[in-house]
């Protein structure tokens, strides 16, 4: 009996296995480890692909997003909004940069950050709404920008897991003051380690970024240090391994979505998909239901050789770490307890989506 995997990265990388052989015995070649020529190359091929004017190359995604607020001015004294339902990562890096995370409900439908629980929650020490667009799904850019633009505050995007959404037709990475995108392994664009990237169509902003993030050393004298930076850079082979997988993650994406028309044709009407807002062309990171009783489903899937997982069991505002900030926040206690994560990846079979419905069809709940 062979089991369905929660995610295949070993078929996903496999099939690049020729080229990444490549792109390591060139940066072998030249040496140029840290700042290499893969470095500025990937950056401009990924900045174009988001519709972007420019992309900084960082250590990973949780300094891309701290990297964003400092850049932007954002610390002590400010509050940033964040949705409940994200991972621990979005509020840890307010945290970093100085700033106290305002946690806010989401919606029922998509399980992203609502827009009219965010308005609620301004007051005069925001600085900013972080709008995650979490398992895939791009958040409701209008609503959001309607209570930034209002309020004179910024739209940060986290894009860790939505390398290639849409909403209204634009990438992740283009509709806010700046994206922060995170190249972990498991996202939908993995490097072969960590690794992030900030996204802006402001290159002030993007200037500033790639100061900060290489110990705040001038763009023209190396020796000398404008800012107190710090070190959080992508490696050269990190960024070549990025830019072969680049080319292959728009036909992933859309096995992603081929692979989601098929769980929504045959999934039993109890598990409950995660809803798309009509102007949204989700990347489906994760392939996130609703149930009723999670622990006797997991455990038959477990039984039937099934990996799932659960994004996430205990919201950011009910973390042990976080419990200085927290709220009640309903909608998001409530899917903590019911979500979770069905197997998903580009190269999945048809005849795996079968399996994983006819585990839940036959279950007696
Ligand atoms: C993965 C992730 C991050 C953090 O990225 P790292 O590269 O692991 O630091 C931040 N936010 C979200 C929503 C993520 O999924």
């Amino acid at each position: 009996m062979t089991a369905v995997p929660f995610f295949d990265l070993t078929a996903i990388n496999g099939r690049v296995r020729e080229d990444l052989d490549l792109a390591w015995k060139s940066v072998l070649q030249h040496c140029k480890f840290v700042g290499g020529p893969e470095v500025a190359a990937f950056e401009s091929e990924f900045a174009a692909y988001c519709g972007a004017d420019g992309c900084v190359g960082v250590a990973n995604g949780t300094d891309a997003l701290e990297l964003i607020f400092a850049a932007l001015g954002i610390g002590a004294g400010d509050e940033v909004i964040v949705p409940a339902n994200t991972f621990v990562a979005t509020a840890e890096a307010v945290v970093a940069a100085g700033a106290r995370p305002r946690f806010v409900d989401v919606l029922p439908d998509t399980l992203l950050i609502d827009p009219d629980s965010a308005a609620a929650a301004v007051n005069c020490r925001t600085a900013a709404i972080v709008g995650v667009h979490l398992f895939g799904q791009m958040v409701d850019v209008d609503g959001l920008s309607s209570i930034t633009d209002r309020h004179g505050l910024a739209l940060i995007e986290d894009a860790a897991q939505a390398h290639g959404a849409r909403f209204g037709g634009q990438r992740a990475g283009s509709v806010g003051a700046a994206a922060a995108f995170s190249f972990y392994p498991g996202k939908n664009l993995g490097a072969l380690g960590d690794g992030g990237a900030v996204v802006s169509n402001d290159c002030e902003l993007i200037g500033r970024v790639r100061c900060l993030a290489n110990h705040g050393r001038s763009a023209v004298e190396r020796h000398r240090h404008d800012e107190r930076g710090r070190n959080s850079r992508l490696d050269s082979i990190q960024a070549a391994a990025l830019a072969i997988k680049l080319g292959h993650l728009d036909e992933e994406n859309e096995a992603r979505r081929a692979a989601m028309r098929r769980y929504a044709r045959q999934l039993p009407s109890w598990c409950e998909l995660v809803q798309t807002h009509r102007k949204a062309e989700p990347v489906h990171h994760l392939a996130v239901v609703q149930v009723p009783n999670r622990a006797v489903v997991g455990k038959s899937l477990t039984d039937a050789h099934i990996g799932w997982g659960v994004h996430y069991p205990i919201p950011c505002h009910r973390q042990p770490a976080y419990a200085e900030f927290v709220e009640e926040l309903p909608v998001a206690e409530a899917a903590a307890e019911a979500v979770m994560s069905l197997p998903l990846s580009p190269g999945m079979r048809g005849e795996e989506i079968e399996r994983v419905c006819d585990a839940l069809a036959r279950i007696q709940l």
